[in-house]
């Protein structure tokens, strides 16, 4: 099937009255993003819903294919375009039905006739269009009430334009239309899928990465640029930085008992994050934390390291189950990365037996031994931002690391 045009349906961004036309623009480039390099589309954006159309026919089937990972779609439908007249209309609706990879008994055609010089009213359309498909097509039968097929015929002064599938989209709201937060992005499944949920609830995002050399090595390195390229397919950038850990993380275990030293440890990256967001000026912190998951997952751990920063802390995870993230990182392409056995800086050096209630009074007194505070500024200082155009080469990131 030779297909014209392609219909896409906003989702939640069609309730939002005041902010609609934000939502709208914000789509509109992330979808013309997504489909840079195919330079013979272009998009008509309307009140509820938008077109897409290619002159090229083969990159109208790339953006088919590639639509269903932008955020702030409900559905959208490939639409094939004909003469408007009811002859050739018929013949295109079998065409069209005949194409649909929805299977089904029951069918019903709705009409939208918005050129008024058509001959016939939508009623006569209707039934006209109806009648040829039901001798045509044998064995569909014509339902009102939540039919199995759909076909819509909409009428304009450029042709008559006709879609029979749905497709369903990613949902959410366009990436960039609800602020921008730091991700605290490790190489292990949750914290990719962290970010992809804040991605899907509108937000754009920047990523943060401790990474301690030597004890770290360069494929663990590899392992996260691969994840935050990962998230740039759904919708926007994503800029990397990577900040060089070991000598933070070395003073810690030094100055602070082994089972404090964890949750200092997270409170030295937290701040750390928190300086990288102030100076790309985003509004919140993202997390792959779950509640009990770990000894730093529990609710007193949390708070202990929460304690340093007054910066909403984003933890869409926190209430899911181990198998319900793995089954999302499987869905978005995160699973086979994240699963690649490489070291994480805090599994390094990670205590034998954390505290999973940490004493605050404690943590307090033992990190009051050394000035951290110009460990913290260095460690921002000397990172590594890679911008999401260079994810997929080969950056040397390490030799500036060491
Ligand atoms: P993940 O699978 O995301 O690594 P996890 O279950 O292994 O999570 P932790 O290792 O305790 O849990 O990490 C909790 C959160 O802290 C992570 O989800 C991530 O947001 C952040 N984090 C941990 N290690 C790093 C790191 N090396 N760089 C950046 N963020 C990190
Ligand atoms: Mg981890």
């Amino acid at each position: 099937m030779e297909w014209n045009e392609i219909l896409i349906r906003y989702g939640e961004i069609s309730l939002k009255g005041r902010n609609r036309s934000l939502f709208i623009r914000k789509l509109k480039n992330n979808i013309t993003s997504a489909m840079m390099d195919l330079k013979s589309i272009h998009l008509r954006a309307e009140r509820d819903r938008m077109f897409l159309m290619a002159e090229e026919s083969d990159e109208l089937k790339k953006a088919l294919e590639r639509l269903p990972h932008v955020f702030g779609i409900q559905s959208f439908s490939p639409v094939a375009q004909c003469k408007a007249d009811l002859k050739t209309i018929q013949q295109k609706a079998v065409e069209v039905i005949g194409s649909s990879p929805t299977e089904g008994k029951t069918f019903k055609v709705e009409v939208k006739r918005q050129d008024k010089e058509f001959p016939l009213v939508t009623s006569e359309i209707q039934r006209e269009v109806g009648g040829y498909v039901l001798s045509h097509c044998p064995g569909l039968i014509v339902q009102m009430k939540k039919p199995d097929i759909v076909l819509l015929v909409d009428i304009r002064k450029e042709g008559a334009f006709l879609t029979s599938e749905v497709i369903k989209g990613a949902g959410g709201m366009p990436v960039g239309s609800n602020g921008n937060s730091l991700l605290m992005l490790s190489g292990g499944i949750d914290s990719p899928v962290a970010g992809y949920q804040m991605m899907k609830r509108g937000m754009s995002i920047d990523a943060i990465h401790f990474a301690s050399p030597p004890y770290t090595s360069e494929l663990a390195q590899r392992k996260v640029m691969d994840l935050a390229e990962k998230l740039c397919t759904f919708g926007a950038s994503v800029r990397l930085h990577i900040i060089p850990f070991t000598e933070l993380q070395q003073a810690v275990v030094k100055q602070v008992p082994a089972n404090i030293s964890m949750t200092t440890t997270r409170r030295m990256m937290l701040q750390v994050a928190d300086r990288v967001r102030e100076e790309i000026k985003a509004h919140g912190i993202i997390t792959g934390e779950s509640l009990g998951q770990v000894a730093s997952q529990t609710l007193e751990s949390m708070t202990a390291i929460n304690e340093v920063t007054s910066t909403p802390i984003l933890r869409p995870l926190i209430a899911m189950d181990k198998l319900e993230i793995i089954a999302i990182s499987q869905q978005i392409g995160t699973y086979d990365i994240s699963i690649r056995p490489y070291e994480d800086c805090c599994t390094i050096f990670t205590p034998s037996s954390p505290k999973t209630k940490p004493k605050l009074e404690k943590v307090h007194y033992y990190e009051s031994f050394l000035d951290f505070h110009e460990l913290i500024e260095e460690a921002v200082k000397n990172r590594t931002v890679i911008e999401a155009s260079e994810l997929h080469e080969d950056v040397e990131v390490f030799d500036d690391l060491l």
